[in-house]
């Protein structure tokens, strides 16, 4: 059984195509500068050369038509026609309070998603021109979307609401919806199966720290809090973006510094976070160097981030009682040593201690806490695009 997995942004589309049988990836790739000068289609056939196509790519439409090309083609290929595809699956970021699961696609689900829009208008739309244009090529197959948004709504009312007057809720569906949620599911789950238990028997704490950061709170298998919220800026810092702040701050500089609200906008998403506080990068590789070379601004946005981290892990162990492991996932919380060293230490009072030699390690999936530890801290690099084609498959079966 073969799956597609599409994952549309506003300019890009990622695309891998599995094989459910052993869940291989045959293929994967993506498509840059979709309706801009120099696009271009990379593809990756799991056995085969990289291939690269440079040409127009004027909409998501022509972007589908040459990943099926490309995956069809008789020398980089990987499948022999279309008809092999037997469902595609779908990244949707948000599916606001309509969507606590993945969903097979309907023209009411569209109409469900183009809904959602308004919370995030930039991801929703390409995500329904990614849809559509799939459904225009490949009419008879089924398609499923599956949102970062459902594995959150678990989450309870007391946690998701924000102290505004209930009608910004009732009117504006303000509250918290959290992201990154099928990221956070896949890793607490191989969490639980490290544990040698099931999802419902423990309480994990998940850290997705990469350009964009969550943490979630996930007992019983179920998320009980996150820490993004109406809109993916709440919570850690990021690359850059401010995360929590005092909500007072934003009028006060809109009016010393003459923002509208469209400046005010750019500067807590795109000028905040590591970025800001370093002066240097919002990639942290770029930080660390500073860093190491003693750039004091760069240390600290790693203090500040790290110590984020710390408060957050704190507070979810509070919010249930209790923890059974601490997972970091996604480019930073898979690849830097330093950083999970920073945020882990002084985790003693839980029950968990760093081990500094398991943790020298980039990428793979394993435990980085002491032997002994009653609470277990691990790397497990997280794996979405596989998320979306279990749920995909799961939904065509049934
Ligand atoms: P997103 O999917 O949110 O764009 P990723 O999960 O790919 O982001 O993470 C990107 C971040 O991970 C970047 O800030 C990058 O600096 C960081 N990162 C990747 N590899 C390393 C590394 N070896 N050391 C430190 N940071 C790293």
């Amino acid at each position: 059984m073969k799956i597609l997995v599409v994952n549309c942004g506003s300019s890009s589309l990622k695309y891998q195509l599995f094989d459910m049988t052993n869940e291989d990836v045959l293929a994967k790739g993506l498509v840059e500068r979709i309706g801009l000068n120099g696009a271009l289609l990379t593809h990756q056939p799991a056995e085969k050369e990289k291939h690269v196509i440079t040409t127009d790519i004027p909409n998501h439409s022509v972007a589908i038509r040459l990943v099926l090309e490309a995956l069809t083609n008789a020398s980089h290929g990987v499948i022999k026609s279309m008809d092999e595809i037997v469902a595609v699956g779908h990244r949707g970021v948000h599916g606001g309070e309509a969507f606590s699961d993945s969903v097979i696609i309907t023209p009411e689900v569209i109409k469900a998603i183009e809904a959602c829009s308004e919370m995030a208008p930039l991801h929703n739309p390409p995500n329904i021109l990614g849809i559509n244009a799939c459904a225009a090529i490949m009419p008879k197959t089924p398609q499923a979307v599956v949102f970062d948004t459902a594995f959150h709504q678990t989450v309870p009312k007391y946690a998701f609401m924000y102290g505004l007057p209930y009608e910004a809720y009732e009117k504006h569906g303000i509250r918290r919806y959290g992201f990154h949620g099928t990221s956070h599911k896949y890793v607490s789950q191989r969490a639980a199966a490290l544990l040698g238990k099931k999802p419902n028997e423990v309480k994990i704490i998940t850290c997705h720290l990469g350009n964009g950061s969550s943490i979630a709170a996930v007992q019983n298998g179920k998320c009980v809090d996150t820490s993004m919220g109406f809109t993916p800026l709440e919570g850690l810092m990021m690359g850059t973006r401010c995360g929590d702040i005092d909500p007072a701050i934003l009028p006060y500089l809109m009016k010393k510094e003459n923002m509208s609200p469209d400046d005010i906008d750019q500067y807590i998403n795109k000028k905040s976070g590591v970025l800001g506080i370093s002066g240097v990068s919002s990639d942290f590789r770029d930080i660390e160097k500073a860093a190491e070379a003693g750039n004091e601004r760069a240390q600290l946005a790693l203090d500040m981030f790290a110590y984020k981290v710390r408060k957050y892990v704190g507070s979810y162990a509070a919010a249930m009682n209790g923890v059974d492991a601490i997972v970091f996932t996604a480019g930073l919380g898979e690849n830097s040593t330093s950083m999970r060293a920073d945020i882990t230490a002084g985790l003693e009072y839980l029950g968990t201690k760093l081990d500094p030699e398991r943790n020298n390690v980039r990428g793979q999936e394993r435990e980085i806490s002491v032997p002994g530890s009653r609470v277990k801290l691990f790397i497990i690099p997280t794996n979405e695009e596989l998320v979306i084609a279990r749920d995909t498959k799961d939904l065509c079966n049934a």
